[in-house]
């Protein structure tokens, strides 16, 4: 049985950042009031959202305080502390849900889980020490890279693996924390797929997108990904599989590597993000329900909006750092639709703020 929320219910959020903030954005455009929690009294979340509780994810009353006063709550981040989860999901209900959650923050289990549904990864092991890791270089090659298991993001936490690197010393440099060796893949571009799953099973997927990454963070989006139309296809019916077997609620993104093999292309999982996604951004303007309000819809167990997109294509541009002092030109840009977070200080590598310019094919 769905349990719908109504008007007026609160939405827990955990974690004030930008993805946060425009959650509790959507969240009041549908008469619903975000409550966000952060231990940063600067997260930009709090300037938008209804109600905020400014506490440690470990301080256990205050979370509790935080569970009683919400009727959902949800996250915008993977890395939430399984301890965390556990207090809020005895409290009431945690969306998406804790199986999801403790998949996809760790990526042993997440391949895993991703090999047992029959999802195609790139090839990669296990690794625990330093003797694992000369095992596993010994298995899946010299180009390969070293990620360790938990808490790694933008490229943190990983290390490509050199000629005659010193495996031990390679070990040392991620802290000799948990990890897996993973075969570099020769992609010829990197697509994802932002789908909705909803508290009955239905399932929406935005248009397939393709990503440029530069120095491991996101610099560009652009739907549809330039994909033939079988691979895009299959790209959404490996994400339907994730989602089914998660039994996921809320938004989700599947991030894949596309390989050009002969004249067809071959799709690797890469990483499963469950949360609403970078690369989703570009609905906010470009699509007719974007990916923070179908979440918000997700989690209160309303149906889902429609996906489809505005305009021919559509580019979604990181404003990374510095990046964002450009904010006046792309206000002059016809067209252009610009974010910014509200971030108080613009230091290298932060994403700021975004700009999304929709095609069109012809003048509407
Ligand atoms: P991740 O943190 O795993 O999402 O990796 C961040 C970025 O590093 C990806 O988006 C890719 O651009 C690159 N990358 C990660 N793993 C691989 C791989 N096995 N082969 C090639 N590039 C990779």
């Amino acid at each position: 049985m769905t349990q719908a929320l109504t008007p007026g219910s609160a939405i827990g959020i955990l974690g004030g950042g930008q993805l946060g903030r425009m959650l509790a954005l959507a969240a009041a455009r549908l008469g619903l009031e975000a409550h966000v929690y952060c231990p940063d009294p600067e997260s930009p979340a709090f300037d938008v959202c209804a109600r905020a509780t400014i506490a440690p994810y470990e301080d256990e009353a205050a979370l509790a305080d935080f569970a009683e006063k919400v009727d959902v709550v949800t996250y915008e981040f993977e890395n939430v502390p399984a301890h965390t989860a556990s207090i809020l999901a005895a409290h009431g209900l945690v969306r998406p849900g804790p199986e999801a959650l403790a998949t996809c923050q760790d990526r042993l289990v997440e391949k895993e889980f991703l090999e047992l549904n029959g999802i195609a990864t790139a090839p990669w092991a296990r690794v625990d020490d330093a003797g694992a890791l000369a095992r596993a270089v010994a298995k899946i090659g010299r180009r390969s890279i070293l990620k360790t298991r938990r808490f790694g993001y933008d490229g943190k936490g990983q290390v490509m693996l050199r000629e005659g690197s010193d495996l031990a010393v390679t070990f040392r440099t991620l802290g000799g924390l948990p990890a897996i060796l993973e075969a570099v893949v020769p992609f010829e571009k990197e697509v994802s797929v932002v789908a909705a799953r909803g508290a009955d099973g239905t399932f929406a997927p935005y248009d397939v997108c393709e990503n440029v990454h530069d120095n491991h963070i996101l610099k560009l989006t652009r739907a549809p990904a330039r994909l033939d139309a079988a691979a895009a296809a299959e790209a959404v019916r490996m994400a339907r599989v994730i989602a089914d077997a998660l039994d996921y609620v809320g938004v989700l993104a599947v991030e894949m590597f596309a390989v050009a093999e002969g004249e067809r292309v071959r799709l690797l999982v890469n990483e499963i993000a469950p949360r609403v996604h970078n690369s989703g951004h570009w609905t906010l303007d470009g699509a007719l329900t974007s990916q923070f309000e179908q979440h918000i819809r997700a989690i209160a167990g309303w149906p889902l909006g429609a996906t489809r997109r505005h305009g021919s294509t559509v580019e979604m541009q990181n404003l990374i750092g510095d990046e964002i002092h450009a904010y006046h030109e792309i206000l002059r840009e016809p067209g252009a639709c610009l974010h910014i977070y509200g971030k108080r200080e613009a230091r290298p590598g932060r994403k700021m703020g975004h700009v999304t310019r929709i095609a069109y094919d012809r003048d509407p």
